[in-house]
């Protein structure tokens, strides 16, 4: 039995592994891909230059040193997680089961998709699915937010701060309750698109104009950029079963990233923390990698507690 297994591969995760990996634990690392959701950027037209995110350097140093330590690494999918004597026990497509004493769970989120004409080709060049961090691309621009949760309400302020025009499109008027969302309809520069929603993104190289409609009025958007916020699924059914989740399915952590079940924890954007950025995801990673340490120097391992 490990003492540890990480799942994931994302920023969270190679924290995690960093971490564990510098206390000489017995840690595996299981990920279908190797770095997660870190580099996903946008290009604008008429952009000069590639786009500077910040935390991907970190992400792919962490990357590296976890990289110096082959064995520790399984390219592969979990299917289930359970407890076993002991521990638990983590199932997975290729390699079968691998078993640990602790397990953190840095699996991610993915966004709900926008399925409209344009979506899937324009992804990129100028659609994005994260307003927060392409917010300052945006200067003196025009953009538009899809959605009312409290990520793109946060976007759509961020936005209203230096773009000339921001749309907002909120699906579901009584989304339109929200402080954020009522501050956001004062500004000069913000339209609020209650009951509006998207039919299709338009533009050549780059994200040109939205189609809006709303119970058959049509409206075409000239905007720069737009960013879709309409949830984030987080990749947690692996553990839901076992561990305590909130209405949306992220795993409930404490501020030490302890999950409802002793010995499992969870970093980054599959748990309850407050902000999807690399760089929170890996203090989230960083910080489940010592509580788990912790956890592994509280127990007592078998051969001593039979001993005298
Ligand atoms: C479109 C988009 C763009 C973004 N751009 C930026 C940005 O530029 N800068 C920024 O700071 N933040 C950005 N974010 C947010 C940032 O990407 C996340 O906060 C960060 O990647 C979270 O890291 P994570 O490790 O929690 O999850 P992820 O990076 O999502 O990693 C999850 C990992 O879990 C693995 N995994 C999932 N399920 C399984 C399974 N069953 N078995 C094995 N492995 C599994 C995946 O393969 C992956 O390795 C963006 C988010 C989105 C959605």
């Amino acid at each position: 039995m490990h003492d540890l297994i990480i799942i994931g591969g994302g920023a969270a995760a190679l924290a995690a592994a960093t971490y564990a990996l510098g206390k000489r634990l017995d840690v595996v690392m299981v990920y279908e891909h190797l770095g997660g959701k870190s580099g996903w950027r946008q290009n604008l037209t008429g952009q000069e230059q590639p786009e500077d995110l910040p935390g991907e350097e970190a992400a792919r140093l962490l990357e590296r040193r976890v990289s110096g330590a082959p064995a520790r690494l399984r390219r592969d999918r979990v299917v289930a997680v359970q407890r076993v004597a002991g521990g638990f026990a983590v199932d997975c497509e290729q390699h079968g089961r691998m078993q640990a004493r602790t397990l953190i769970v840095a699996t991610g989120a993915r966004p709900t998709p926008l399925l409209v004409p344009g979506a899937a080709e324009l992804l990129g060049q100028g659609l994005g699915y994260s307003v927060t961090t392409h917010a300052h691309m945006l200067a003196g621009k025009r953009a538009a937010v899809l959605g009312a949760t409290a990520r793109a309400l946060r976007g759509a302020a961020e936005l209203a701060q230096h773009a000339a025009q921001v749309y907002l499109i909120v699906p579901t008027i009584t989304d339109m309750a929200a402080p954020m969302a009522r501050a956001l309809a004062d500004r000069a520069n913000v339209e609020v698109l209650p009951g509006y929603r998207v039919a299709e993104v338009i533009g050549s190289a780059s994200v040109e104009a939205l189609v809006v409609t709303r119970d058959g009025a049509m409206r075409r958007l000239v905007v720069d950029a737009a960013f879709v916020d309409i949830g984030l699924m987080p990749n947690s059914s692996i553990v839901a079963a076992l561990v305590e989740t909130d209405g949306a399915g992220f795993i409930r952590v404490d501020q030490h990233t302890a999950t409802s079940v002793p010995g499992i924890f969870a970093a980054g954007d599959v748990a309850t923390t407050f902000g999807e950025q690399v760089l929170i995801a890996i203090g989230d990673g960083a910080r489940a990698g010592l509580a788990a340490y912790d956890y592994l120097l509280a127990q007592v391992p078998a051969a001593a507690a039979g001993a005298d």
